[in-house]
């Protein structure tokens, strides 16, 4: 039973999974048609929600029941406190979220047409602040978690910075590398284990704009990464790593809004490593929990429960 297995937490650390990165409100409007330069059009009421990849991906995480913690940036506003609290109601633990009085939280301002398509500003504001200096006073922390879950909404150098502490530290790095770069440090490569890429990172980053998630996966192996996780929508995922390579099948579900079902898969199998599950069964939970992610509406707002998990 799903839900039986949420304290078997190894108690060697302090945390499961660690998640540093960024906090947005994600401010959405709908609109019968986005706008051209100079042009204005009436939208809908304005929606606030929770969101920023690493906010939505402990936040995911937490819902599971590990022991959470992000390390993230937020404003003295009151989208700062939106997030925070948004984590707490999630069960993260929000100690090492640092509110800084002086900025603004991080802003998605989000309009999306009638065609389901979307037009995306994002203001860093705080997450711009995230710097190796806080990652430098982490260190205890990031030594007392199983598993570090990094993406690439904050600073480059802070990024490596964290990747490179884990790693001294003996700390598993889960790299999440979107927005998707042109390319990644060789030692940020290295540290990742596994490197999560949706079908468009995959191809940027490896370089093979042709083939498939096989031959993707492999060319990120060659570049350095230890292990290679290519997640593919509706079909799933495809795991490369030194035990051999798994295609995981995806759940058949209705889908109504993909937003953050990556951040909700990484957020999953980053637990799911924590606990020492082989890196395809890890996989195969991440699934179903991107799955479920798909059937409700929002990033943070779809995330399940254990026992909310379609496909045993
Ligand atoms: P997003 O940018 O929408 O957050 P992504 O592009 O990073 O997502 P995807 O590969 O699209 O990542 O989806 C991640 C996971 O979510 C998939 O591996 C799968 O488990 C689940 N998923 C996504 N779309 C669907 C779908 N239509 N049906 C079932 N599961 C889905």
């Amino acid at each position: 039973m799903e839900t039986a297995d949420v304290d078997a937490h190894n108690d060697d650390y302090d945390y499961d999974v660690l998640v540093v990165g960024s906090a947005n409100a994600d401010l959405t409007v709908r609109v019968e048609r986005r706008p051209d330069a100079g042009e204005t059009v009436l939208g809908t009421d304005l929606v606030e929600s929770a969101g920023g990849k690493g906010a939505n991906q402990a936040a995911a995480a937490a819902r599971l029941g590990g022991r959470i913690a992000l390390l993230a940036r937020v404003g003295g506003d009151a989208y700062g406190e939106l997030l925070l609290n948004a984590q707490r109601a999630a069960g993260t633990d929000v100690t090492h979220v640092i509110t800084d009085p002086g900025a603004r939280t991080g802003t998605a301002m989000i309009i999306v047409g009638d065609d389901g398509d979307n037009s995306i500003v994002v203001s860093l504001g705080a997450n711009a602040a995230l710097s190796p200096q806080d990652i430098a006073a982490a260190h205890k922390v990031i030594a007392g978690a199983a598993v570090v879950s990094l993406q690439l909404e904050i600073p480059m150098e802070t990024v490596e910075a964290t990747a490179a502490a884990a790693r001294e530290a003996g700390t598993r790095v889960v790299l999440n590398p979107s927005p998707a770069p042109e390319s990644l440090a060789p030692a940020l490569l290295a540290a990742a284990d596994p490197l999560v890429v949706n079908e468009h990172e995959a191809r940027r980053i490896s370089g093979a704009a042709d083939g498939g998630p096989a031959d993707w996966a492999r060319a990120l192996r060659a570049l350095g990464a230890r292990s290679v996780v290519v997640t593919l929508g509706g079909d799933g995922a495809y795991v490369l790593d030194a035990d051999g390579e798994a295609a995981v099948p995806g759940v058949r579900v209705t889908a109504v809004d993909t937003t953050g079902a990556g951040d909700a898969f990484t957020g999953a199998l980053a637990t799911r490593l924590a606990r020492g599950e082989s890196l395809a069964t890890a996989a195969r939970y991440a699934v179903r929990v991107g799955a479920a992610a798909v059937t409700r509406p929002g990033a943070q707002p779809s995330y399940p429960t254990p026992d909310e998990l379609p496909g045993a």
